[in-house]
């Protein structure tokens, strides 16, 4: 049984696109959700640390790519191991089109997309919290949505356990994405370089 009750809310996964300027660019998050039905409005909060954070702020729209059961893990590596400040994430990503908004639906591993205008953004400290009304949607396939549990159990690679170093130090797995951290405390201001997700995401390997 879980100690965190936090730990039992479930979640889907998407990848939230933004265009700012010419530039695309996507992350993976978790926190798309439905807020409203008349008129239909989703929000979703993304990590100020994130390109697209800054993009979707500028630009005030966005698109939330729903990521489905047959999404491969090289889809989550590409969106989400990796910073659109460093790498252009579709300059050899095909599997795109361009909607309405002006943003980059993602067609591989998914199952449809939602496009929205921002109308409210709530400043949340690490996050800002975008609402948005829904401009645009489309289903693309029958495959189920992956949940988040779905993609922990079915999608992420079982990394080996490796315990200690040759050094002896201790190791810590960020248990989104698998990247680790030596030492024999995390400290609790830790955020992980490659997600971003705080030191509450990582495990201690034994
Ligand atoms: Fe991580």
């Amino acid at each position: 049984m879980s100690t965190n009750p936090l730990f039992s809310i479930q979640y889907g996964l998407f990848i939230v696109t933004a265009c700012k300027d010419g530039h695309d660019n996507g992350c993976i998050t978790n926190t798309v959700a439905q807020v409203t039905q008349e008129p239909n409005q989703i929000s979703v909060a993304v990590n100020k640390m994130n390109h697209t954070h800054d993009m979707i702020k500028e630009s005030g729209r966005f698109t939330a790519s729903i990521i489905s059961e047959k999404a491969d893990f090289e889809l989550f590596k590409h969106f989400g191991f990796q910073s659109g400040r460093e790498v252009d994430k579709f300059a050899d990503f095909a599997d795109c089109r361009r909607v309405k908004n002006g943003t980059l639906a993602v067609t591989r591993g998914t199952n449809a997309f939602i496009s929205a205008e921002v109308t409210q953004m709530v400043d949340l400290g690490t996050h800002t919290l975008f609402v948005g009304r829904v401009t645009e949607m489309a289903p693309l396939t029958d495959v189920p949505s992956a949940t988040y549990t779905y993609y922990q159990e079915h999608i992420k690679p079982k990394p080996e356990p490796v315990g200690v170093t040759a050094e002896g130090k201790t190791v810590w797995r960020c248990i989104i994405c698998g990247y680790e951290y030596e030492g024999e405390e995390l400290p609790a201001d830790f955020i992980c370089p490659i997600c971003k997700h705080p030191a509450s995401d990582f495990e201690l390997v034994h």
